[in-house]
């Protein structure tokens, strides 16, 4: 067995609470990225937000970053 290390998934929560991720996007983390703040980090160059969603965090990809309707 090799020991690989998988490090950190930072992964879309989609557009809505009760809808997932039509891309099934996770956050392409650089190879230095070890932890969950650093993956988040490497999302945000991406396009990626941290939003608040009712009483917690959620992780959204540019697609499902619906709060701005900044694009087109
Ligand atoms: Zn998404």
């Amino acid at each position: 067995m090799t020991a690989y290390p998988l490090g950190v998934e930072v992964a879309c929560d989609g557009p809505t609470a009760g809808q997932d991720c039509p891309d099934s996007a996770a956050v392409r983390a650089q190879l230095t990225s070890t932890t969950a703040r650093e993956v988040r980090a490497d999302g945000r160059r991406d396009g990626w937000r941290r939003r608040r969603r009712g009483t917690h965090l959620v992780d959204l990809c540019p697609s499902c970053d619906t709060d701005t309707q900044e694009k087109r």
